[in-house]
């Protein structure tokens, strides 16, 4: 097997993603923490050509880049060649109820199904622990009087599944075909058979698709400010949305940085009140409102400005900022099922009423791939638990 290299940091989702991925193919790989050993951000910088996110992973002498892209290669089938893992041979394994997706819906689920005698299987998919593992302090989940880190409830909630004994596999499923029974899953060459499916894949952070952010993703542009805003320590930032999601990246980022934007496209944010009066009241955030971004301008290897236009006078003006982090919202993840299964127009999976079924009997849905509305994580856990409760009442009547 080949020498594999993480350069890593602490609080990094993408870092235990990516070493999730390794350590479940038994890959032995070597971890440098760059906020232990100071002079390996530099040397980190110059071996991956200015890779300014986290983490960054070699393989050999390979730069591979970073945790989307280990995953990326996993999807195409290659990555145990890369890492010189011989493959095994093709292999079918049937479970009678399999979940996929790791965040609060599929664990709750897997609570609930496994309580229920129901063996379940969990497939992680890439986010093991879901979106709450890329957030700071969860304040509105019941039961957390004083709040509890996203990444603290999530690894809370998989202590929960394994205690019910449930199978967490980490990695992908690449392939479904649900038109047969029982049906039939693929995870690169192995073969998965089940009798019933829960279907919580979640949803991803978006982009907005200008060909410059995409230039300078990984150098500068980013939707994980808790990744990737060491970078940017005492330097000026700034972030695009209006939910939620950029309050919370724009008052993590005021910690580290100098000075934030918070950049939005109308004058009303959507965000929560409370979210929005900490933003205010912030004297490191300023509040551009009513601009979209125009362009991200910059040397090649490092972001410089953003040129923003105002959505009312049209003008263009230039902002300096060193990062810009992206925060306006998600798409479902359900490239997989879209042929077979019910899904709205932004590709949301639509279940049937009152109910977590989808229109294939014996596949059901919850979580934020089933929600453009509520998205939260406890709808999410909700959610779930109905979804293992529609499922044993569906196998019970299948006998
Ligand atoms: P949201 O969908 O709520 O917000 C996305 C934001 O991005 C909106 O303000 C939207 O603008 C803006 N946007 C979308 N597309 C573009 C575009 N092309 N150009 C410019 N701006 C764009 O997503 P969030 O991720 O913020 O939140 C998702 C859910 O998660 C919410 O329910 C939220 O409450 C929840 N959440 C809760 C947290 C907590 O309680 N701790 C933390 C984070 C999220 P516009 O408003 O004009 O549509």
């Amino acid at each position: 097997m080949k020498e594999v290299l993480v350069y890593s940091k602490y609080n990094c989702p993408f870092c235990d993603r990516a070493k999730e991925l390794l350590k479940s193919k038994g890959v032995d790989y070597k971890e440098i923490n760059v906020e232990d050993v100071p002079q390996a951000r530099e040397e980190m910088l110059k071996k991956s050509n200015g890779g300014k996110t986290f983490p960054q992973i070699f393989i050999g002498e390979e730069h591979v880049g970073g945790c989307d892209d280990l995953y990326a290669i996993e999807k195409e089938g290659k990555l145990n060649t890369k890492l010189g893992i011989e493959e095994a041979e093709s292999t079918t394994t049937h479970y009678p109820l399999v979940i996929l997706g790791a965040g609060p819906a599929g664990y709750t689920a897997a609570i609930y199904a496994a309580r229920a005698n129901l063996n379940p299987v969990i497939f992680t998919g890439e986010q093991k622990g879901g979106q709450l593992t890329t957030t700071t302090d969860v304040e509105n989940f019941p039961g957390f009087a004083k709040g509890i880190g996203g990444q603290a409830l999530m690894d809370e909630m998989e202590a929960q599944v394994k205690r019910f004994g449930t199978q967490i596999i980490v990695g992908t499923i690449t392939s479904a075909n649900l038109k047969q029974r029982p049906f039939i899953l693929e995870q690169g060459n192995k073969k998965i058979t089940t009798d019933a499916l829960i279907i919580a894949t979640g949803a991803t952070a978006k982009y907005l698709g200008i060909a410059s952010e995409e230039a300078y993703k990984g150098k500068g542009v980013s939707a994980c400010a808790t990744c990737d805003g060491f970078f940017y320590k005492g330097q000026d930032v700034a972030v695009i949305g209006g939910g939620d999601s950029a309050m919370e990246e724009a008052s993590y980022l005021s910690l580290i940085c100098n000075k934030v934007y918070l950049i939005h496209r109308r004058e009303e944010f959507r965000a929560s009140k409370a979210m929005q009066d900490r933003v205010n009241a912030n004297p490191k955030i300023e509040i551009i409102t009513s601009h979209t971004l125009d362009e991200v301008l910059g040397d090649t290897k490092e972001v410089k400005q953003l040129r923003l236009q105002s959505t009312i006078t049209k003008e263009k003006k230039e902002i300096d900022v060193s990062a810009l982090f992206l925060a306006v919202g998600h798409t479902p993840n359900t490239q997989l099922f879209k042929d077979v299964l019910t899904t709205d127009e932004a590709g949301y999976l639509v279940t049937q009423e009152r109910s977590t079924a989808m229109n294939v009997p014996g596949v059901f849905a919850c979580g934020d791939v089933t929600d453009p509305h509520y998205r939260q994580a406890i709808t999410a856990a909700g959610s779930g638990c109905q979804a293992a409760i529609d499922v044993e009442r569906w196998l019970v009547e299948q006998g």
